[in-house]
């Protein structure tokens, strides 16, 4: 593994002519599930990501098919939130959405026909637990509490919630999202990033955009800056010997923790959700090298593999 300094204060388009923020596309499921199906090919996880792309591909039904309607927030709350720059769809003040646990029902018996016997067995809580327990998951994994989760039942939970967020997300206009207070969590939902991608082509080319875990908003964060504590010394970037630079690992030496960033330049298809599980090398390198990992990935909760 070698380090590369960057120079603090790349020049970045100035404020005001770039797009702040990217809402979900139509195809946001679709994009990643051809991601993985393709980079799961010879891979080590190939098993695993495998099964992420038949969820994905899941997820893309629901999302295009599926009555995953949620009602949106009133449009006075919606001016509020952007007066106070609170994110419009977090989670605290929506609850969960109505419809969630059949969404959740519908991706587990869609995904569980491509899974061994030992993986299926792991889905059925999904299936047969009561409702309360699907709740008690739902908020479990909104909140970050990782110890009171079921990780094997948890992408599908997760997954399920991705939907209708996704869902949500889409029908809003980024003007009425204010810029996030604090850069590490995302002004449409308040969640964390999965990763974060350097995006080519359109206004939005030569820029770092952060990747939000629960509703595939992406938002702006300048490069040579820790997402985590807004420190621009120091910062690093990890990769992999002998790897082609498409992903890194931006490192703080300030706050000890580390995001993903993806050069979309060296891989048109690359996915910030789908290349980050591909490279779960770069996280134990990270890992052994004192970083505390700042993305999260609800496709693979810690301790899960
Ligand atoms: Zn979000
Ligand atoms: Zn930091």
């Amino acid at each position: 593994m070698t380090t590369t300094l960057l120079q603090p204060g790349e020049i970045e388009a100035a404020a005001g002519n770039i797009p702040e923020l990217l809402l979900p596309p139509a195809d946001a499921f679709l994009a990643r599930a051809l991601r993985l199906a393709r980079l799961a090919e010879g891979h080590t996880l190939g098993d695993y990501l495998r099964f992420v792309a038949h969820l994905a591909r899941a997820q893309q039904d629901r999302l295009t098919t599926g009555d995953t309607a949620m009602a949106m927030p009133t449009a006075e709350r919606l001016a509020q939130c952007r007066e106070y720059r609170m994110p419009p769809l977090a989670p605290a003040g929506l609850g969960l959405p109505e419809g969630w646990r059949d969404t959740a029902r519908h991706l587990a018996r869609a995904v569980r026909p491509a899974l061994p016997t030992a993986g299926q067995a792991a889905l059925e809580p999904v299936l047969e637990k009561q409702d309360a327990w699907l709740d008690a998951q739902a908020a479990s994994l909104l909140d970050g509490k990782i110890q009171d989760l079921d990780v094997a039942a948890a992408p599908v939970i997760g997954a399920a919630l991705q939907v209708h967020w996704v869902r949500l997300a889409r029908q809003l206009d980024p003007r009425q999202v204010a810029r996030p207070e604090h850069p590490n969590l995302c002004p449409v939902c308040g969640a964390h990033p999965v990763s974060s991608m350097v995006r080519v082509g359109g206004a939005e080319s030569g820029l770092r955009y952060l990747h939000c875990a629960l509703c595939s908003s992406e938002w702006h964060v300048v490069r040579a800056k820790c997402s985590n504590c807004d420190n621009t010394r120091g910062i690093a970037h990890y990769h992999l010997e002998g790897s082609n630079r498409l992903v890194q690992a931006e490192a703080c030496p300030e706050c000890r923790t580390y995001l993903k960033i993806i050069q979309q330049e060296k891989d048109l298809l690359a996915d910030p959700v789908a290349d980050d599980l591909a490279t779960l090398t770069l996280d134990l390198l990270m890992d052994e090298a004192g970083f505390v990992r700042s993305g999260i990935n609800w496709y693979l909760v810690q301790g899960q593999l």
